[in-house]
């Protein structure tokens, strides 16, 4: 019980460091790198306030040197899942009862920690698990998240002072109840702090959470469970379980106490866990909430009037930043045929530049892409493309598996806009341009709303103000994040909330109070001053 209101503090963006030679956080990024890299572990199960190592273990690797071991982590059987629902459930009153102020000061301690002894640790375990160059690493795992955790603990101050107006004689209080049993997170390999997030931002608001990260993530989802012990987070608020994901969502979607979904990941595996929970509504005790965002097909749209230099930037960060992994990469172009050579010339001199290689050697731009099935598929992709006749492959094209899972980044330019690679998420460093007629401009838009099944980011570029707002509006639903004279990835929290709609997801806006919205169920709780006791009306005699 507190005799006070929490003022959260007002939250600002974790600086971006720089890492330039000869700077104290290279060093120490590099050094912990390397004792990262030379001492293998074992990830347990984190069950309550247990650690679990299980017989079966799966091995992890940089997919930059996928032939070196950084160790294994736990497979979870059928008991453990069993048990990490027990573990969330038994601490699930004392969780929801312990005051905002101090769910909100382990969430704040866990962002100075990442912000600051544990930077170089989030840093050094994404370059190896995800295989980020240090840019990347720094502004997911140590800014955003640490930017998750400040931003949500002043929207939930926000959300809680949203009372309802009282009346004469009654006093109105808006109660924002935790859901009633656990939240199931599933989350993606691409980004540290979303899988930070998604178990942070439901804990936050007093939920109780059940985490089965990525395979392909394990390596710093342990650094994750390290700072959460550190903040405070009381055991059982976030059990851990890792392994085979439909034997854990078996168990997890049909325990009458699933009270809600948080999941990041491909929208196949999303379509099918919604369709799941549907099947088993007369389980649960409450109707799951159900948040999911998923794949993204993002586009950027040039104008006659763009910016050619503006053009070419955005297309090679957008669409070759951390390999093409990041489901706002852009992987569709449209390029006006006046300003297409200069442009496209522009990217194929930026591509040649690229250094590539391991993210350890901070000159590389481009390192691996994330594991062997990626590896193939995208190589499935280039090799068609190599044979249509309606593609031609301006750069890349090559790739190479013997040390790492590293595929040069490719440039293809398509004659026909419904080509395969302008349709499908390949979730890799795989760029597609088509060029329409300067005065098509209009045509060309309708093209790009109605082109791909998706909704999650896009950019226009263009200098002339009247093209601006038409395409805004004809583009308003093609993205949940719509940029103007920008790459269509990027966002940072508190300036850009985060989510498409379409099949890219339930939009609920990460990194906004929206999403934090999804985890409460709130209570109304009307008290009568001086209750009547007397039913008769006035109007009666
Ligand atoms: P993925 O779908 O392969 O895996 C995501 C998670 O789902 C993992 O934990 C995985 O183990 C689990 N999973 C896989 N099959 C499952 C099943 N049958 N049942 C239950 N869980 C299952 O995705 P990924 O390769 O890790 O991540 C890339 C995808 O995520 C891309 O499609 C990308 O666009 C999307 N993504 C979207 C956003 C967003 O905000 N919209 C952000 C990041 C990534």
């Amino acid at each position: 019980m507190s005799n006070f209101t929490f003022t959260a503090p007002k939250p600002v963006n974790e600086p971006v460091l720089h890492y330039k030679k000869g700077s104290p956080e290279r060093k120490e990024v590099l050094d912990t790198y390397k004792k990262m890299y030379t001492n293998p572990i074992n990830v347990p199960l984190y069950i309550g306030a247990k650690k679990i190592v299980t017989k079966k273990q799966a091995n992890m690797s940089p997919p930059h040197d996928h032939k070196h071991s950084l160790g294994t982590y736990s497979l979870a059987e059928k008991k453990h899942v069993n048990e990490a629902i027990a573990a969330a459930l038994e601490v699930k009153n004392a969780w929801e009862n312990t005051s905002f102020e101090h769910r909100a000061s382990v969430f704040l301690k866990a962002a100075d920690l990442i912000a600051g002894p544990y930077r170089a640790k989030i840093n050094a375990s994404t370059m190896l698990a995800q295989s980020k160059n240090i840019f990347q690493a720094e502004i997911d795992a140590a800014c955003e998240f640490a930017d998750f955790l400040r931003f949500n603990v002043a929207f939930a101050a926000d959300i809680y002072a949203q009372q309802p107006a009282q009346g004469e004689g009654v006093v109105n209080r808006l109660e924002y109840r935790a859901l009633e049993g656990f939240v199931y997170a599933i989350t993606p390999f691409n980004f540290t702090a979303i899988a930070g997030n998604i178990c942070a931002a439901p804990a936050l608001m007093g939920n109780v959470i059940v985490w089965k990260p990525s395979d392909h993530q394990m390596f710093s989802a342990k650094v994750i469970m390290d700072i959460f012990e550190e903040a405070g987070v009381p055991a059982g608020v976030i059990n851990l379980v890792s392994g085979d994901p439909v034997l854990i969502s078996n168990i997890a979607l049909t325990h009458p106490n699933f009270a809600g979904l948080h999941f990041t990941g491909s929208t196949e595996v999303f379509k099918n866990l919604w369709q799941q929970i549907g099947n088993n509504l007369n389980t649960y005790h409450n109707y799951p909430r159900i948040v999911g965002e998923t794949g993204g097909k993002d586009f950027i749209f040039a104008h006659s009037t763009a910016d050619i230099p503006t053009v070419i930037t955005a297309i090679t960060r957008g669409g070759y930043e951390f390999q093409g992994q990041k489901c706002s990469a852009a992987s569709r172009i449209y390029l006006p045929e006046s300003i297409a050579d200069e442009i496209l010339n522009g990217v194929v001199e930026n591509v040649k530049s690229f250094s590539i290689g391991s993210p350890e050697d901070m000159n590389n731009f481009i390192t691996a892409v994330i594991h062997e099935n990626s590896f193939d598929k995208l190589v499935h992709y280039i090799e068609q493309a190599k044979k249509d006749t309606d593609v031609e492959v301006l750069i890349g094209g090559t790739y190479d598996k013997s040390t790492g899972f590293f595929v040069h980044p490719t440039l293809l330019k398509t004659s026909n806009p419904h080509y395969t690679t302008m349709e499908t998420e390949l979730f890799g460093p795989v760029v597609t341009v088509y060029l329409y007629e300067d005065a098509d401009w209009e045509k060309t838009l309708e093209l790009v709303n109605t082109t791909s099944e998706y909704g999650l980011t896009g950019a226009i570029i263009a200098q002339d103000r009247m093209f601006i707002e038409k395409a805004s509006a004809r583009l308003r639903h093609a993205a949940g994040n719509f940029y103007i004279n920008d790459k269509p990835s990027g966002a940072v929290v508190g300036q850009q909330p985060f989510g498409g709609s379409r099949a890219s997801g339930t939009n609920d806006k990460a990194g906004s109070p929206l999403n934090l919205l999804r985890w409460v169920s709130p209570r109304l709780i009307k008290e009568t001053l001086v209750p009547a006791t007397n039913y008769r009306y006035p109007c009666m005699d």
